[in-house]
């Protein structure tokens, strides 16, 4: 387990250099990344190079014995390429080009930057090939960040069609698969298709799939070229690249199957509030979710199934949300221990000291601006002396799969159907609800073998081929125990209804169909009972379908005084050895604890009590972690006897973290003192 840092060399006098590096090494750091975003100091003109100021950099990492992690710096193309070859610009849907003076303006199909992406990328891989310390290679930087997967230039526009008529091969094929008799919009060639500009109404939902389909594969392919490049020159490198939190238009999957490690990068109290549907907590502010923060991390861990990186973990305040207040006391050490427990072998904290120029000079470091320590600098060597006791340990085995895909993601963002409709916000309904158990989670693609897990959860898998609903059915057939969301089984994977009831190819194994559905605003009063008693309400939100019930058995019923009162809301059907069961609605935190929680005991999954919403456990390699992101005091009381702390104890103080020997999270409680 090690932690490292992001290092910026070119920003600093190289007489501080071997100062920094030593401070690093006698810190307990062992990675350090850099070189990102260093074209223009690299390379000043046209085949003008400087290396030295690296060389002297990568040299002195391997001084004091620090592994380097080199990145390909193509996120900031230099003025004198945009001047001298502009086509590489991205557009905006109107036409508008994105000009150079930020970072992430090159379009992914621009012939011209994959030429200059390959003659900048070969020169620098070629020269740090046989220094033994340089262990890895990052692809670029947060690929699509500022809504870049998606250009709109004439390179794209060509693209798209070629991708279009490898994909369909006729236009025929396509007008039938996408269905565009409706609103006239037949095509007669594939060089009539346009990248979805402006337009008085919406586009056609198929043609804004495939754009995000599209869209996604074009940088897979241009990820593709960067890893490539490197395993020519040094196959012993890892290639990883640095995937953000929660973010909607990139497939990591897809990326993913090119990339040995995968990483990402962490910002908790950022991400809580620009991408969380609720109004986030003081506390959340202070120290963000731990179930958006461990989503992500059982997402990056799913995608390769093996232990993954945090490339750049929050280090302090930092500069882009729309608040920016200080993190709790020690939380930057808890990201670091609550990233291990999730999955992370190692975890980078963003930067080694806070920049005096540009446009993140408001965001920390671990030092500050004059050299000194900053909280973060604190936590972090907290964290490198606890996780260096720990030593290698074994990956995560999760006994419940998450299944999630971008396609889904990108079907129901296109068609919402509600403003409070959030294809995140729905699954983290579902994987919080298991989380509060204190169990595992892996987050997979659909397409993932599904036979090691206990337990599938499957929160909205709109788009449902044929094959896909043969392999769930065999999973339930064989033993599996899985849960359905609202909105399953809607359409095809070309993004049209079919021609029967929901959920389409998956009604035999429901054992019902939806009869209608309807999106409800908040101030609806909403609420399901039991089938066949009025004891307990249990309300949800959003999202109701009404259920005609075949051979399934009912498990609850709507309740309030309407016209859904007493139609099937959640159906249960055993099928072969396992059960399924189908919610057909967004269901609030109390419902969907009584959905998890028998799914779980079915199974057999050992689990905790359920936990406070700011406290989680973790079961990693022998050791249990309980992580605090709140400011209350808690008292951990394991079913059996005191387990020995590795760190900490029974109390978890505020923002704090507690490792036990063993695993300890069956029958654990744990409550606020
Ligand atoms: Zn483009």
């Amino acid at each position: 387990m090690s932690i490292g840092v992001c290092y910026f060399p070119e920003h600093w006098p190289q007489e501080r250099w071997e100062n920094d590096f030593e401070k690093m090494a006698s810190a307990g750091l062992e990675y350090v990344r850099m070189g990102e975003f260093s074209w223009s100091t690299l390379e000043s003109e046209r085949n003008e190079f400087d290396f030295d100021w690296l060389d002297d950099a990568v040299e002195l990492a391997g001084e004091y014995d620090m592994q380097t992690v080199l990145c390909t710096p193509t996120a900031t193309p230099p003025k004198w390429l945009v001047d001298d070859r502009p086509e590489i610009l991205q557009k905006d849907p109107d036409g508008t080009v994105r000009e150079f003076g930020s970072r992430r303006h090159y379009c992914f199909n621009s012939t011209a930057y994959r030429e200059e992406t390959k003659r900048i990328v070969t020169t620098l891989v070629d020269r740090y090939a046989d220094i033994p310390h340089v262990v890895g290679w990052q692809t670029d930087n947060e690929f699509g960040c500022h809504r870049t997967v998606r250009c709109y230039c004439d390179d794209c526009a060509d693209a798209f069609r070629e991708w279009l008529e490898d994909k369909y091969d006729t236009i025929e094929t396509l007008n039938d698969a996408w269905g565009t008799t409706f609103w006239s919009q037949r095509y007669t060639s594939f060089q009539e298709i346009d990248p979805p500009g402006p337009t008085p109404a919406e586009h056609h939902p198929s043609r804004l799939l495939e754009y995000a389909r599209f869209s996604s594969d074009s940088v897979v392919s241009y990820n593709r070229l960067h890893a490539e490049l490197i395993r020519d020159v040094n196959p012993d490198w890892f290639v990883t690249h640095n995937f953000m939190g929660r973010f909607p238009t990139l497939d990591a999957y897809a990326i993913s199957e090119d990339l040995d490690l995968v990483s990402w990068d962490s910002y908790p109290t950022g991400f809580v509030q620009d991408r969380y549907q609720a109004d986030p907590t003081r506390d959340q502010l202070r120290a963000g979710d731990p179930d958006q923060v461990g989503m992500d991390h059982d997402l990056y861990r799913g995608a390769l199934d093996r232990p993954f990186w945090v490339m750049e973990q929050q280090p302090g305040d930092v500069n882009w949300p729309p608040f920016c207040p200080q993190p709790g006391e020690g939380a930057m050490r808890l990201w670091a221990h609550h990233a291990t427990a999730h999955g992370a072998d190692a975890v980078l904290y963003f930067r080694w000291r806070r920049c005096l120029e540009g446009q993140e000079q408001y965001h920390a470091g671990l030092r500050k601006q004059n050299g000194e320590p900053d909280r973060g600098y604190h936590d972090a060597m907290q964290a490198v002396a606890e996780l260096d006791e720990l030593g290698d340990i074994d990956h995560v085995a999760a006994p419940v799969a998450l299944l999630f895909d971008y396609d889904n993601l990108w079907a129901l963002s296109e068609q919402p159907h509600a403003p409070t409709s959030d294809y995140w916000s729905l699954l983290a309904s579902f994987y919080g609800a298991v989380r509060a158990y204190g169990v595992q989670v892996d987050v997979v693609h659909p397409t993932t073998d599904l036979g090691e897990y206990d337990v599938v959860v499957a929160p909205a898998l709109h788009l449902v081929a044929n094959e896909l609903a043969d392999r769930l059915t065999e999973y339930v057939e064989d033993g599996g125990q899985l849960l359905f969301g609202p909105r399953t089984g809607v359409k095809d994977e070309y993004n049209k209804l079919r021609p029967v009831a929901q959920p389409g190819p998956l009604s035999d194994l429901v054992g019902a169909t939806v009869d209608q559905h309807e999106s409800l605003p908040s101030q609806i009063e909403t609420g399901v009972s039991p089938t066949g008693t009025s004891n307990e309400t249990y309300t949800f939100q959003t999202w109701a379908e009404w259920l005609d019930v075949d051979t399934a058995d009912p498990l609850y019923e709507y309740c309030t005084d309407g016209i859904e009162s007493g139609r099937a809301a959640i159906v249960e059907h055993a099928v072969g050895d396992g059960t399924v069961v189908y919610c057909g609605v967004w269901p609030d935190a109390d419902l969907v604890d009584e959905l998890v929680r028998p799914r779980l005991d079915r199974a057999g999954i050992a689990h905790s009590d359920r936990l406070p919403n700011a406290v989680r456990t973790n079961e990693r390699g022998g050791y249990t972690w309980v992580t605090n992101f709140s400011s209350d005091r808690y008292r951990i009381e394991p079913a059996g006897s005191e387990p020995t702390w590795i760190l900490g104890n029974e109390t978890l103080e505020p923002f704090d973290v507690a490792i036990a020997e063993g695993e300890i999270v069956d029958g654990l409680a744990i409550d606020r003192v």
